[in-house]
């Protein structure tokens, strides 16, 4: 290292990759919300020793306790970390320190037990998202090292829960105002070229369908509820159809997003259902997600009067529905100077050009897009096996971020700097097509 040029960037990453398994160690796994702690406690030291400022945010232990009432109380930490420069503009980072369960029987190795094999680190979060943690982590390490300062100051949250409702996690650290700053990078929802500028929202139901109950050996007495559901499903399939065709967005990068509807995720009959009893009551999930240039309120009015249209065809369909969640679609226009920065630096380092994209899942972007309206984009490494056995993450990939991450620190001042106005490769963007 001291042989290196003054303020040239030079990522370590022996220190990265030692940060990394530290982290995947520690099985914070998600559901219950293992290790937090620790983990938290881990992690604002990594800040410290990568010169910020630290500190843990703890979620009062009424609260877990009132959301998880029965049970073993698995307490829940945000890591809030910041550098000041003294700089016109904040920049926020954002990582999730939960994973989600592993076996170990399908794994090489365990999935605590992290492993580098021919350049991969292996073990669960390797891929999502310790890795891009101990990515973000060492840019910020490397941009201090290299003596000239970012042009931004940082701000960085570490925050758990994403992989179940990030209801302790970015939606607290959101709601409790405790984000300053002007915009977000999510450090996950786009690898390579792709870079995330927006996901389709959701929209969950329960639908109940009633029935009669009666004895298995005398069905005509009641009233199937299963029988009469599946009158409903099949309608939905046609309804889902007829949003395909109805409500599209055309992506930045040209792909086309549609709404969709995933019915029955979760189907249970009700009231005790046994096989020698007419089931009595169902319940089935239906999942609706909403493209950026939907309204959320139109779509949920839709498939209640949609559902109300079948009710009055099919003789006797007595149907409850019941909405359990909604986010929001969110989109931050590829075309704004944050993003176009990020793109043009990720084109120098990695040689491709970049691609602005929606997903179609939803992630934490919306928390920092849609609640706290901050130009948004998510970005980090891609990995192999993400929530699967032998999850794992090319260190070389690992270290492209991280200086990804670094350039854009030193080189982006803010929107001013670029300018609001759009002027070469101007990416097009069609909000909506064919609705
Ligand atoms: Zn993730």
């Amino acid at each position: 290292m001291s042989a290196e040029a003054p303020n040239t960037l030079a990522i370590d990453r022996e220190a990265m990759v030692h940060r990394a398994a530290e982290l995947i160690r520690l099985s914070t796994i998600n559901p219950p919300g293992n290790r937090y702690l620790e983990c938290a406690r881990l992690l604002a030291r990594q800040c410290r020793e990568a010169g910020m400022k630290a500190r843990i945010v703890r979620i009062p232990d009424e609260a877990v306790r009132r959301r998880f009432p029965d049970g073993k109380l698995y307490p829940r930490a945000i890591v809030l970390a910041r550098w000041d420069v003294g700089a016109r503009r904040t920049v926020h980072f954002n990582g999730h320190y939960d994973v989600v369960p592993a076996a170990s029987e399908g794994w090489r190795f365990g999935p605590f037990e992290p492993r580098l094999e021919d350049g991969w680190l292996y073990g669960r979060g390797a891929a999502d998202m310790k890795g891009a943690i101990a990515s973000l982590l060492e840019a910020v390490s490397a941009v201090r090292r290299s003596g000239a300062g970012p042009a931004v100051n940082v701000e960085v949250s570490f925050t758990p829960d994403e992989e179940t409702d990030s209801v302790f996690g970015a939606q607290w650290l959101v709601a409790e105002r405790l984000v300053r700053a002007d915009y977000a990078i999510i450090c996950e929802g786009g690898h390579g070229s792709r870079i995330g500028c927006g996901h389709n929202g959701v929209l969950w139901f329960e639908v109940e369908v009633r029935g009669k109950a009666a004895h298995g050996s005398q069905p005509r007495e009641g009233v199937n509820a299963v029988e009469q559901m599946s009158r409903l499903v099949i309608e939905l399939t046609d309804y889902a159809r007829q949003l395909e065709r109805q409500h599209r967005f055309r992506n930045p990068d040209g792909r086309l997003r549609t709404a969709t509807i995933n019915v029955g995720g979760v189907t249970t009959t009700l009231d005790g259902a046994k096989i020698n009893t007419v089931p009595a009551g169902v319940m089935f999930t239906v999942d609706r997600r909403v493209v950026p240039s939907e309204s959320i309120e139109e779509a949920e009015a839709d498939f209640r009067a949609f559902v109300r249209g079948v009710c009055r065809r099919v003789r006797g369909l007595d149907v409850e529905v019941r909405k359990i969640d909604e986010h929001a679609a969110t989109y931050t226009d590829p075309r704004h100077p944050f993003l176009r920065k990020f793109g043009s630096i990720l084109e120098k380092v990695c040689g491709e050009r970049p691609r602005f994209t929606v997903s179609s899942g939803f992630n934490d972007s919306f928390f920092f897009a849609g609640e706290a309206g901050l130009p948004t984009l998510g970005w980090g490494p891609g990995g192999e096996n993400c929530h699967g056995d032998d999850e794992r993450v090319q260190v070389a990939e690992l270290a492209r971020v991280a200086e990804v991450y670094a350039r854009f620190l030193r080189e982006f001042a803010g929107a001013g700097e670029a300018g609001a106005a759009v002027a070469e490769r101007q990416v097009t963007v069609e909000r909506s097509v064919g609705s």
